[in-house]
């Protein structure tokens, strides 16, 4: 049955609350609604930490009620996303269908360990805000319950930084005796004294904690897998001894952050009896064997490492130097002088990272940080390989190269930040094709800016351009000062330096063919898969195209190494096919026509033609035929 008159909610209101207000409207008893909505009599359900019924609540909605959709509802009036937040992006898809069809919601509250948790999931009383509601009246007219409120651990307002009441000091607690949907400001007595929740502490760390808990309710939790990020982020951010993490610190940074008061007056602390205590312990590897991960102890582990839930999904992390300098000790503080024999460090531990950082008492991060900048080749593990998949890792590569930005490729690929850096170890070149492209990719923007000003004003001068792009200005005086004085005049009036000077062509010529011939070099070295050789592609690199091709006499010698370079299609395909095989032997993979394809990608047929070639650079390179390919003898 529809009910027609049931109330719009307002943002964040919780379902009890707006129920609630249904039945004040409707000036019936909560039962009575509660049969018409749900076709059972008792109220308790709405309140436990995730409502129940909520189908059945949809399908009483009247036509164009937001909660007929019931993805909505549970969205923006359940704390399901709050309970949700660390769990991997599958499992917490599939908890919110549960939700959305069950009528008990015990099953999914117990399944997700819920009644685990170590502080109440949810508070016996409904809570609310004396500021809050005070605004609410003023804005709406009447005062509800905002799921916000309800959260585990919480007992201030993320809004007003005020302590949270749950009912009158003459009446009792919510929900009053008899009335079990009261809403807040209301009691029975006629002269309302809120009383403040039992135990609170109006600290730095509760106000932390009410506004992280509140801000969970409507994020986006980053990534498949938010708890390895969450490990990372701790590891990084100097809780870690390679890739392990250091609990007795990251102890002492949540207590720091949070407070001795707050933990206990929620049953966490982070220590007993002098060591980190077993909740905080056993997160990540619960976290690691699917075991219930509960939203508040990963709030709590985050606010050691990130200064918000915010800065955690925007991938900041922030070193905490006093947790450094307070914990470790000075001497054993690891000497720089590592980073001079880092080549050989990881040459004695097989490349393994996460060795050498143990050994070195660093972390895999530094070590691999360093290895990039000193263009150390780490080759990349079978696993990881297979992990990231031939494809993608094909994909990213050729991101990478084009100097995509990072933080797009990890949002494309859902890779991590570490797996980037793993790929650029295992790819000599590719940071230096890769700083080269980028800097391209800058050069071309300031000089469109520049263009574009000429379109504007095209009279305009050297100092009209330092007044309006004063950065643009620098780099151009910087980089590219000849052609900037080539395209804008001195003063106004007077002409740029566009007269043509002087030039040697033989010296030009000569230099144009020694920095091709880097180029080509560059572009054929070993593992970098690149696209196709070109006359363009070399020219155009050094801003040369134009010129060759219009006075093409005045370049013998750079003619001379283009022949040399330049590659016809067939022989650009068997390049990319060689990358292919050499990528599918590192990574211990059979090869056969379709895995080649997908390594390269080149369409089947395209290959075909070339299956003898293909089966003798693989019998060069010593790969593995798979079983039943056509690449078999
Ligand atoms: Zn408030
Ligand atoms: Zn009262």
């Amino acid at each position: 049955m529809r009910l027609p008159f049931f109330p719009v909610p307002a943002e964040g209101e919780t379902v009890f609350s707006v129920v609630g207000r249904c039945a004040e409207r409707l000036g019936i008893a909560n039962h009575e609604l509660m049969s018409i909505l749900i076709g059972q009599r008792y109220v308790k359900t709405l309140f436990s930490p995730l409502p129940g019924y909520l189908a059945k609540i949809a399908l009483a909605m009247p036509n164009g009620h937001p909660w007929q959709d019931i993805s909505l509802l549970i969205k923006h009036h359940t704390a399901l996303p709050y309970f949700t937040y660390f769990h991997p992006s599958d499992k917490r898809q599939l908890t919110f269908k549960m939700l959305s069809k069950a009528e008990s919601p015990r099953p999914i509250i117990v399944g997700m360990g819920l009644t685990m948790y170590r502080t109440p999931p949810s508070p016996k009383s409904p809570r609310f805000c004396l500021k809050c509601i005070n605004e609410q009246i003023v804005n709406y007219g009447f005062a509800y319950f905002l799921v916000a409120h309800q959260l585990p651990g919480v007992s201030v307002c993320w809004k007003h930084d005020q302590v949270l009441c749950d009912g009158c000091n003459n009446c009792g607690r919510y929900p009053l005796p008899g009335k079990k949907l009261t809403m807040p400001g209301q009691c029975l007595c006629n002269s309302f004294q809120p009383t403040a929740v039992s135990t609170h502490y109006v600290t730095a760390g509760a106000k932390w904690l009410a506004r992280n808990s509140a801000y969970l309710l409507d994020s986006r939790p980053p990534g498949d897998a938010p708890i390895d990020k969450l490990r990372n982020g701790v590891i990084l951010s100097g809780f870690g001894k390679g890739s392990l993490v250091e609990y007795p610190r990251l102890a002492s940074a949540i207590e720091a952050q949070l407070g001795l008061k707050v933990l206990s007056s929620i049953n966490y602390s982070v220590s007993e009896n002098g060591k980190p205590s077993a909740w905080l312990r056993r997160y990540f590897s619960h976290a690691k064997t699917g075991r219930k991960l509960s939203t508040i102890a990963g709030l709590l582990i985050l606010a050691a490492a990130f200064e918000s839930i915010q800065d955690f999904e925007n991938n900041i992390t922030i070193t905490r130097n006093t947790a450094d300098s307070t914990s470790v000790p000075s001497e054993i503080a690891p000497p720089e002088k590592w980073k001079l024999n880092l080549q050989n460090t990881l040459n004695n531990y097989g490349f393994r990272i996460s060795s050498c950082a143990a050994a070195l008492n660093t972390t895999t991060w530094k070590i691999a940080a360093t290895a990039r900048d000193q263009n150390i080749h780490i080759p990349l593990s079978s696993h990881a390989t297979q992990r990231i998949g031939i494809k993608r890792l094909a994909q990213i590569i050729r991101q990478l190269e084009n100097g995509i930005q990072k933080k797009q490729i990890m949002n494309d690929h859902k890779v991590s930040e570490w797996s980037l850096l793993l790929i650029e170890l295992s790819y000599p070149n590719l940071s230096i094709v890769r700083k080269k492209k980028t800097s391209d990719i800058l050069l071309q923007r300031h000089r469109k800016v520049i263009t574009d000003l000429l379109v504007e004003i095209p009279d305009a001068t050297r100092s009209d351009v330092l007044k309006r792009f004063p950065g643009i200005y620098d780099y151009m005086i910087k980089k590219d000062k000849a052609w900037f004085q080539s395209m804008i005049a001195k003063t106004r009036g007077q002409q740029p330096d566009r007269r043509e000077p002087r030039l040697d062509w033989q010296d030009i010529d000569y230099k144009l063919s020694k920095a091709i011939t880097e180029s080509a070099k560059l572009l054929l070295s070993s593992d970098i898969k690149l696209k196709r050789i070109t006359v363009t592609t070399l020219l155009s690199e050094h801003g040369e195209l134009q010129r060759y091709t219009t006075q093409p006499a005045r370049f013998p010698m750079t003619t001379e190494v283009l022949n040399e370079f330049v590659e016809t299609k067939e022989q650009y395909l068997l390049r990319k096919v060689s990358w292919g095989i050499k990528q599918l032997i590192a990574a211990d993979l059979e090869i056969s026509i379709n895995s080649l394809r997908r390594m390269c990608g080149i369409p089947a047929r395209k290959l075909d033609p070339y299956i003898d070639e293909i089966r003798s650079l693989i019998y060069r390179f010593g790969g593995q035929v798979a079983k039943r390919s056509k690449l078999e003898e």
